[in-house]
């Protein structure tokens, strides 16, 4: 029998990425939304405090576990901004453009133009569990000036992958799932899960 799971989201991307791993472990994850959830505050400095808050707070809510990630772009020269604040790194109202075009203006006044994709889940058993299952993902490159493809979103058409000469923006969907942030730390996740 499958056991539900309620991913702390409602973003259909993550659901449909998330759920066809977890399925063979008998896992059926189903959106917050459908349990009438609210979005949880993300008020931290961190990832991982912003991902426990969001898992925590769906289970709180459902009385099922949890699943939850938070993620963002962190630029070296920037001392790991726009980090936690990536999806509004310029501002309300959020904006890709806008964000985009902030990144790249601030390491305009730097050399160095490294930067990483980094991406946190939680999965709580029960809101007040003392060992919440933690797992990370991290995807180095580049932002580039000029943006480059379709595909993808947010900084996507910025972050160029030195080693593919293409931003994320030139990869299929399926080869990003490969190979991102999100993919790495769900794949480590499924194993901690095993
Ligand atoms: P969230 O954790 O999915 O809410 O992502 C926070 C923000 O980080 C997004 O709004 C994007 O600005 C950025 N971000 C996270 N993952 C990606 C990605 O795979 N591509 C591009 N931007 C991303």
């Amino acid at each position: 029998m499958s056991k539900t799971i309620v991913l702390a989201s409602n973003n259909a991307g993550k659901l449909k990425e998330f759920a066809q791993l977890l399925r063979p472990l008998g896992f059926d994850l189903k959106p917050q939304g459908e349990f009438k959830v609210p979005e949880a505050e993300e008020p931290h400095q961190t990832f991982v405090e912003n991902a426990l808050a969001k898992a925590r707070h769906a289970s709180r809510l459902t009385g099922l576990p949890a699943l939850a990630d938070d993620s963002g772009i962190c630029a070296q020269a920037l001392q790991g901004a726009p980090g936690v604040w990536s999806a509004r790194y310029a501002g309300e109202p959020k904006s890709d453009q806008r964000n985009n075009e902030k990144l790249v203006a601030e390491l305009a006044k730097h050399g160095d133009k490294r930067a990483y994709y980094y991406c946190v889940l939680v999965f709580v058993r029960h809101a007040d569990d003392p060992q919440p299952v933690i797992a990370e993902g991290r995807w180095d490159g580049e932002v580039v000036a000029a943006p480059r493809g379709e595909g993808g979103f947010g900084y996507d058409p910025y972050f160029l992958l030195p080693a593919l000469g293409k931003t994320v923006a030139e990869l299929s969907a399926e080869e990003k799932n490969r190979l991102s942030h999100r993919g790495q730390a769900l794949c480590l996740l499924v194993e901690k899960l095993r």
